[in-house]
């Protein structure tokens, strides 16, 4: 039996065991599919407060993850499989292990989203990437796709710039949903070219096991092209990682859980925090202020509603 367990080891999990911890209330972190969450995967943050310079993604979420053990918070491996909200103490099955929880705080965040064409799934890792940080440096002077229009394609495509002979950026419509700033860069960088209004039909060549080319296909005019490139990464967003909770939490069509009142869910006692609740602003800053509201609310609801001490155990 535990007095909070926390779901999702990015930065909105580990901001709130660096409260929980420092609150007393000794959490658990299970860490999930991608410790670390999507900062583990990305490049130069610059827009942390508190970092003049910036900081690589990985290099910071190892310093929030040994600022939560400094206090106590305990880390263990696997990912959620099943939960039980019906009742408290809630239950958490990962792997083998199945835990109890007077408190949940669900961290879950959102996974990179894939195209969904079947070449692209036999391909992924042998070519085709989600993580221009993680694979970048394995296409020295090799021509690149990126595929978006948002910040992370920008941001994705600029970086690759820096191992790339030349990146192409394709997106499905004229219009960008990147900011300005990012567009801009992007697009003041001669080694970046942009194609629109693209969308990707092929990506070849499975047989050989690596990419060679690309087809896309213009939407307006519907006429076909083919793209040499040995490098597909793809950034057209997340996923929240919401899966095991349907059917017990409030959740809107996407799989975003619905927060009322700060962190707070449909079920009392279990609050979320980060990307698993948050589509509009995703920011690391915003998943870490959330991660922190979400240990103050489980504080604060623990103090005000304890299980009765057979229920509790050892509590
Ligand atoms: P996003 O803003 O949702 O953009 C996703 C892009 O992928 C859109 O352009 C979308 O096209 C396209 N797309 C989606 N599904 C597609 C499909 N099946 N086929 C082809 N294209 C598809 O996602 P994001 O770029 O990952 O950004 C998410 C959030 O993180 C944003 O709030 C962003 O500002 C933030 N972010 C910030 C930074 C930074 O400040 N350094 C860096 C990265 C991300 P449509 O536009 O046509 O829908």
């Amino acid at each position: 039996m535990h007095k909070v367990i926390i779901i999702g080891s990015g930065c909105a999990g580990l901001t709130a065991a660096i409260y929980a911890a420092r609150g007393d209330l000794h959490p658990i972190v299970l860490d999930g599919y991608e410790p670390g969450g999507q900062l583990a995967l990305t490049t130069l943050v610059e827009n942390f407060p508190g970092f003049t310079d910036g900081i690589l993604g990985p290099e910071f979420i190892e310093h929030v993850r040994k600022q939560a053990q400094r206090f106590g918070t305990e880390f263990r491996s696997g990912a959620v499989t099943s939960v039980d909200l019906s009742e408290r103490p809630f239950k958490v099955v990962a792997g083998k292990e199945t835990y109890e929880s007077e408190a949940l705080i669900i961290a879950s965040g959102a996974s990179a989203r894939m195209l969904g064409i079947e070449s692209e799934r036999h391909l992924l890792g042998y070519g085709v990437s989600t993580c221009a940080t993680c694979d970048g440096y394995f296409f020295r002077d090799r021509e690149i796709m990126v595929v978006g229009g948002g910040d992370t394609a920008m941001e994705e495509a600029t970086f690759l710039t820096k191992f790339a002979k030349r990146v192409t950026i394709v997106h499905r419509r004229n219009e960008f949903r990147a900011t300005k700033i990012m567009l801009d860069r992007a697009k003041a960088n001669e080694k970046i070219r942009f194609m629109t209004p693209y969308a990707v039909e092929e990506v070849n060549n499975v047989s050989n096991k690596a990419v060679d080319s690309v087809q896309l296909r213009n939407l307006e005019t519907n006429e076909l092209a083919k793209i040499e490139v040995e490098g597909v990464f793809v950034a057209i967003g997340h996923d929240p990682n919401s899966k095991v909770f349907h059917g017990q939490l409030k959740m809107d069509d996407a799989g975003y859980i619905l927060t009322h009142d700060g962190p707070k869910t449909s079920v009392e006692g279990v609050f979320a925090a980060g990307d698993v609740q948050d589509h509009h602003y995703r920011q690391a800053i915003t998943a870490a202020g959330s991660g922190c509201m979400a240990a103050m609310d489980a504080e604060k609801f623990l103090a005000e509603n304890k299980l009765p001490v057979s229920v509790a155990g050892q509590k």
